[in-house]
């Protein structure tokens, strides 16, 4: 089976054969994430470009390493000293490199729809690494894997998310991959920060913390995207975090195995506590370890299936 798209924009076009796809390439590639020597030949001679907007530690460098190991050429074009520091445009920056011939772009940008934009100006692939608070589908592919490898399977899971999901692609992303593949999710949060939108998802909504993480198998914590907020949506961050943070006690109240996962960058004390981000049910460092096969497998499927 191969994947029937050029770009990866959004997760809501992903069937569940494809999902699974990526996922079982991923597992696949765990394999050379093992050997003591990370490199194999699969994407010699393709050209893999990161073109970040906003900031990013764990997506650009796994996406650049993803790109090494597979011995394709990784270029990081650092924005801030690139020609968009001079007012060039999103659109002629990717001209630019399709005229170069650089066959994938990872695009990271502040504004929903940017890497929409991008695959309208290039004969290669675009891969959307997050784009304001629209989607981050790579993101949610590696939480999928995640949670795959921890429960055996997504159908009939019981997935809580919870904070700051007006804002967050993360989110989004997931909403879609969990409902695809059957999983009951529950979105929590302070109600100015839990748009009525999700519920077309199927998703439920639920603004009492406590009762949300009543019977999950996985509870996925957000950040409050301070970034993208201009207004005021919560009274003080110290009443968010003793409404919504995840602490022990809370955590008690999911089911005994449940796992608790985070995308990053965590602000400790917020939405996490210590003992529970370091804790043995926290599935955070997995995820990362995760993010590098997962973005092994979407370049191989987007770049070098037909070889
Ligand atoms: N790293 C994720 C993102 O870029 C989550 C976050 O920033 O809170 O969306």
């Amino acid at each position: 089976m191969k994947l029937h798209h050029q770009h990866i924009l959004s997760l809501r076009p992903f069937s569940a054969e494809e999902i699974a796809l990526v996922l079982d390439t991923a597992e696949s590639f765990k394999e050379i994430l093992s050997r003591p020597i990370r490199k194999v030949p699969t994407l010699r001679g393709r050209s893999v470009v990161t073109l970040f907007y906003e900031n990013s530690t764990r997506t650009r460098t796994s996406f650049e390493l993803a790109a090494k190991i597979m011995s394709a050429e990784a270029i990081n074009m650092a924005v801030a000293q690139s020609s968009a520091a001079k007012g060039e445009s999103l659109k002629d920056t990717v001209l630019t490199l399709d005229a170069m011939g650089v066959d994938c772009i990872v695009l990271r940008h502040s504004s929903s729809g940017a890497p929409a934009l991008a695959a309208q100006h290039t004969r290669g692939h675009v891969i959307n690494a997050g784009d304001g608070f629209h989607e981050h589908p790579t993101q949610a592919l590696l939480d999928l894997l995640t949670m795959r490898q921890q429960k055996g399977q997504i159908e009939g899971l019981n997935v809580t998310i919870v904070g700051d999901l007006l804002h967050s692609r993360v989110a989004r992303s997931n909403v879609w991959g969990l409902s695809t593949l059957g999983a009951n999710v529950t979105l929590c949060g302070p109600h100015t920060l839990l748009p009525p939108e999700f519920e077309q998802t199927g998703a439920r909504l639920e603004p009492n913390c406590d009762r949300a993480l009543d019977g999950a198998d996985v509870i996925m914590m957000l950040r409050l995207q301070n970034e993208r907020m201009d207004g005021v949506y919560l009274p003080g961050v110290r009443e968010y975090s003793a409404l919504y943070g995840l602490n022990a006690r809370r955590l008690a109240k999911a089911k005994p195995d449940a796992i608790v996962m985070h995308p990053g960058p965590i602000n400790r004390g917020v939405e996490i506590s210590d003992e529970v981000a370091d804790g043995e049910r926290s599935v955070i460092l997995n995820q990362v370890e995760n993010g590098l096969a997962v973005r092994m497998a979407l370049l191989y499927l987007l770049l070098g299936g037909e070889e």
